[in-house]
């Protein structure tokens, strides 16, 4: 067996979805919408079905997905993209990352990956026996440290992976910072995996792809998800943009992978990203209200909420609300007791760390609020009834 497989803890997102059915509890801890997405999408995926679009897609994704993927990056941020050789469709934004990093990665080459950082980065990284170079963000402005951002990268250094907007802190990296990451990612001659699968959940700061930077177009994979920009997480679609020369091996990896992606579920999601504007703003303009519900809501119980500008996440820190943290307690403790106690099931942030880079903070929690505001509201009171 494979050690590197087996020792890995069961992924936190599944522990606290089963302990928040297990008792009953509201869950704000794995993000998945509580509405579905639009309806005529599935109507396009279910057609499909029943059009006989069952077999297998070509090995980089439909056509009139690719088309809509590429007017979908000029509509919104200018690139200008060729459909058939610049685009790989993948199996969810999971697969795509995979694909990203076995297309760039040998063993021994080193990848500089920024805590707290979702879940999947570093099993893929260490699977292919790549080395993380881990730089923490500084909570509560979720900060980014230059410096050690700068000696992070090396000789070895073959890629940044970049989440932004970012899982779990809610974080929209700014042009400044942008600016300094691709100025490193050029200076060292590497790559930029940009897991974007964000990009249309913002809340007033911009969403700036690293790959619209002077120098960068041939440096970055960006990827995208129809899961998020459609509020479908089960339909796990994912999309690459990247140069010819990355996206041909980028496709030898998915080729190996799962090969192709369902041909219906890719046609729904084309006609998705066909949407007018206004379906984008609106899905954006949604998730800020529900936001705002939860924040103003956490703050009148005692939460320290930390800054938010995009994505399903906010984190707050509990180390002030003295009379429901135990003496001792740690984030992941303290989660599973309010699951079972208040009935609502949240993320420890300490799982989006690894023990290489040191203790992780302990004092803070992520709160999805991608769910009812009706929804959002009774997980408050269940909290403040608690305190
Ligand atoms: N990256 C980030 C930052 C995520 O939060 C997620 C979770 N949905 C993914 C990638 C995976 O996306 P998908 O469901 O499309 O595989
Ligand atoms: N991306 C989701 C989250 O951060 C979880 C996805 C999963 O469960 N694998 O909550």
């Amino acid at each position: 067996l494979n050690s590197q497989l087996s020792s890995l803890p069961t992924t936190i997102f599944t522990v606290m979805s089963a302990l928040a059915s297990e008792h009953g509890a509201i869950n704000l801890g794995q993000g998945f919408p509580d509405t579905e997405g639009p309806r005529h999408l599935a109507e396009v995926a279910a057609a499909s079905l029943l059009d006989g679009r069952n077999q297998y897609a070509p090995l980089t994704g439909l056509p009139e997905l690719r088309e809509a993927v590429t007017r979908s990056n000029s509509r919104f941020h200018g690139l200008i993209i060729d459909a058939a050789r610049e685009v790989v469709v993948t199996s969810g934004a999971t697969e795509a990352l995979a694909a990203c990093l076995a297309a760039l990665l040998q063993p021994g080459d080193e990848v500089v990956v920024i805590e707290p950082a979702y879940d999947t980065y570093l099993p893929i990284i260490r699977l292919l026996g790549a080395v993380p170079r881990l730089v923490r963000l500084t909570p509560p402005e979720w900060s980014l440290p230059r410096e050690e951002l700068a000696a992070a990268f090396g000789p070895k250094t073959k890629a940044i992976v970049l989440n932004s907007p970012m899982n779990p802190t809610g974080k929209v990296f700014t042009r400044e910072e942008l600016d300094f990451i691709a100025g490193l990612v050029a200076q060292h001659d590497t790559y930029a995996i940009c897991d974007e699968v964000y990009e249309h959940l913002t809340f007033g700061a911009p969403h700036i792809p690293l790959m619209t930077l002077p120098n960068m177009r041939d440096r970055c994979l960006r990827i995208g998800s129809a899961g998020k920009s459609f509020s479908m997480t089960g339909w796990k679609v994912g999309y690459i943009t990247a140069s010819a020369p990355l996206a041909s091996v980028v496709a030898k990896a998915h080729q190996n992978l799962t090969f192709a992606t369902p041909p219906n579920l890719q046609r729904a999601v084309a006609a998705g990203l066909e949407q007018d504007t206004s379906y984008f703003t609106m899905l954006a303009d949604d998730m800020r209200l529900r936001r705002d519900i939860l924040a103003s809501g956490l703050r009148e119980i005692g939460f320290d909420v930390l800054p938010c500008h995009g994505t399903y996440f906010l984190t707050a820190d509990i180390s002030r609300l003295g009379s429901i943290v135990q003496p001792g307690e740690d984030d992941i403790a303290w989660c599973k007791r309010m699951t079972q106690e208040a009935g609502v099931a949240l993320i420890p942030v300490s799982a989006f760390y690894d023990a290489a880079g040191g203790p992780p903070p302990r004092n803070l929690v992520r709160f999805a609020f991608c769910k009812k505001p009706d929804i959002l509201e009774q997980a408050v009171t269940r909290l403040r009834d608690r305190i």
